[in-house]
């Protein structure tokens, strides 16, 4: 028999071979976590195998185990959206980075256009043909700058075209 002794153990309870609902689903939570001691269980299951409360709430534990082992398991779509997101912010960093640098660049041409136009072109100090000439060669390279720039987009383009086709 197995009931006088464990009832004796118990602290301050009415003694008796059956566990109290109360200590029961200590019990039970020390099994589920695997911290109760094996010679614990036969009481615990004794207990479980009469009172339907405690066995609807040991299974309902088992269920929210379950559903917390899934959530573990499904860590690892996180860590690629975790990726995904990080891409996403190191394209937008890349795009406004050269959205300012877009910005600064413009203004500083502009300024510099605008400077070599007022000073230079536009001041009576200067002699015409050192105009013409300096006004000459710097439309000369512009025009070879665009040229030059619209060949390498031309040939970047059809290559990864290419690339695409084969
Ligand atoms: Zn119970």
């Amino acid at each position: 028999m197995s009931g006088g002794n464990d009832g004796e153990r118990r602290r301050g309870g009415s003694p008796g071979p059956v566990l109290q609902c109360e200590e029961a689903r200590i019990k039970l939570m020390e099994f589920l976590d695997g911290e109760l001691a094996p010679a614990e269980l036969p009481r615990l299951e004794d207990h479980l195998a009469v009172c339907v409360s405690c066995r609807r709430e040991e299974m309902a534990y088992r269920r929210l185990e379950e559903v917390t082992g899934q959530m573990a398991d499904e860590e690892y779509p996180d860590v690629d959206i975790e990726v995904a997101w990080e891409t996403i912010y190191r394209r937008m960093e890349r795009g406004f980075g050269w959205l300012i640098l877009s910005i600064g660049l413009i203004v500083l041409l502009g300024y510099g256009a605008w400077q070599f136009l007022r000073e230079f072109l536009l001041n009576p100090e200067v002699p015409f043909l050192l105009k013409f000439g300096v006004g000459a060669a710097v439309a000369g390279g512009i025009v070879l700058l665009i040229s030059i720039g619209r060949e390498v987009g031309t040939k970047y383009r059809s290559e990864r075209y290419r690339e695409v086709q084969r």
